[in-house]
């Protein structure tokens, strides 16, 4: 059975190119029925905080990818490490080396002299028939993989195809530190090992890393899983995506406004195609999540293009749906989320809404209370005129049978008529006095929504 694993590093938030590599762990767990496991590569002491792994754990459960197993986290795992390193010691695979990083920067430069790429030089690698030197005394061995010398290893990338790299190339990797702590790639292995891991999804920024994973893993008698190294992803501008390109932290794009689902489905984009789709579930991702549709080219950040795709998730919500996710950024422009319904309002604005934000906003509209920016406005379209048709407005508003929108259209319309007046002189003057603003929705929507009450109350105001 598939199992494939997210593992980040909490050294700060979930950032996006983190959350499309664990949306694509997740849809191909999910798509062959496999397992998705979560690991938190928290070995970095220095770097890694408890607010990160908080981070990462609430940026995948917004977009709604729970993880079959875990969180593992690394530092509960350094015993099992530990025996690992002492059982290749045991087999040879492994050995002691009392270098000192002073010695091993020597052999670097001596093989930069002469040409050769820097690395270590096999001073305490066990040979038959080698005697090693005499042990420094009071020194503090790392112990290192015993990397094989000849051939070469390779994988057939899942996305980047076959991927072959000398052994001579690799130096033998320091698996512990002289302190016993395990470094970073022999965690990786121990735990992809440990977990069953069928598949390796994750960043091109770790292709180095792969061969060096691959030998260690072959020198634990352990399957090697499929790797496949997903292209980085671009800003606008083509440089790699950073915080100068805006936000970089998924909750960032909570905090904008963006539904998960839009999230989901933008993200998936980024580096895989299902034909011509744009507009996919969830459900549709993990149904034709392949990973032959995953592209060998960079993929690139377009906020324009996800701005479209939460237009649509938004304008395809349910309305209540929409009020309940809606309300509390209402209240924290100040505006009351209960004073009107919501949900007819989110039907009347989230046809040209981007973003909730956006919906929040146009709301206050409704749940603030009246205010006119600019009291100009009212000076030069509130006329002794247009005093008059409001007058008359409220008068006939006051005795409608129904306040709703059919209504109020038709009184609107009869008032035209009988005055002999073009709908912008009754309707600026009205949406000012009753909204605070010149442009609104519908005239008669957004005054059924407002209410008789408040309506009238605004009118007798003015
Ligand atoms: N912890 C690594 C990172 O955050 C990922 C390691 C892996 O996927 O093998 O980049």
């Amino acid at each position: 059975a598939v199992r494939t694993r997210f593992a980040p590093s909490p050294t700060g938030y979930l950032h996006l190119g983190g959350a499309r590599t664990a949306l694509f762990c997740w849809a191909f767990a999910r798509h062959h029925n496999g397992v998705f496991v979560l690991r938190i590569e928290d070995t970095d002491l220095a770097r890694s905080t408890p607010e990160a792994v908080q981070a990462i754990l609430d940026g995948m459960a917004w977009l709604g990818m729970q993880p079959d197993e875990g969180p593992f986290y690394q530092m509960q795992r350094m015993d099992r490490y530990r025996e690992v390193i002492a059982q290749m010691l045991e087999a040879g695979t492994a050995y002691h080396c009392y270098s000192s990083p002073e010695d091993v920067e020597v052999m670097r430069a001596k093989a930069r002299a002469e040409g050769r790429k820097p690395r270590y030089d096999g001073t305490w690698r066990p040979e038959p028939g080698k005697t090693l030197p005499p042990v420094p005394e009071g020194r503090k061995p790392v112990v290192r993989f015993r990397n094989p010398q000849e051939g070469a290893t390779g994988w057939h990338d899942i996305i980047k195809g076959p991927i072959t790299i000398d052994n001579a190339e690799l130096d033998d990797l320091v698996i512990a530190r002289p302190d016993g702590t395990p470094t970073y790639n022999f965690c990786v292995v121990v735990d992809d090992w440990d977990m069953g891991i069928t598949h390796v999804i994750r960043g091109d920024d770790h292709v180095n890393n792969t061969p060096r994973q691959i030998n260690i893993l072959r020198a634990l008698g352990a399957t090697i899983p499929e790797y496949g190294h997903l292209p980085m992803i671009l800003g606008p501008d083509g440089e790699k995506l950073s915080k100068r390109h805006g936000a970089v932290s998924i909750m960032e794009y909570d905090t904008a406004g963006y539904l998960p689902e839009a999230m989901v489905n933008y993200l998936a984009r980024l580096g895989w195609s299902h034909g011509n789709d744009e507009l996919f579930t969830r459900e549709q991702l993990v149904q034709w999540f392949d990973t032959h549709s995953l592209t060998k080219s960079a993929a690139q950040w377009d906020p324009k293009k996800l701005n479209w795709v939460n237009a649509h998730y938004i304008k395809q919500a349910d309305n209540t749906d929409l009020a309940q996710r809606v309300a509390a950024r209402i209240q924290s422009l100040g505006g009351d989320p209960q004073a009107v319904d919501l949900a007819a309002v989110m039907g009347l604005l989230k046809d040209r809404a981007e973003t909730l934000n956006d919906l929040a906003e146009g709301a206050m509209l409704f749940c603030g209370p009246y205010t006119c920016a600019d009291p100009d406005l009212l000076a030069t379209h509130v006329d002794d005129a247009a005093r008059g048709l409001l007058a008359d407005f409220a008068a006939k508003a006051a005795a409608l049978a129904e306040w709703d929108t059919e209504s109020l259209d038709a009184l609107i319309k009869t008032l035209l008529q009988e005055h002999g007046v073009k709908m912008p002189k009754l309707g600026i003057p009205l949406r000012l006095v009753v909204t605070g603003r010149k442009q609104t929705p519908s005239i008669g929507a957004v005054l059924a929504i407002l209410g008789r009450e408040r309506v009238l109350e605004r009118l007798a105001a003015a």
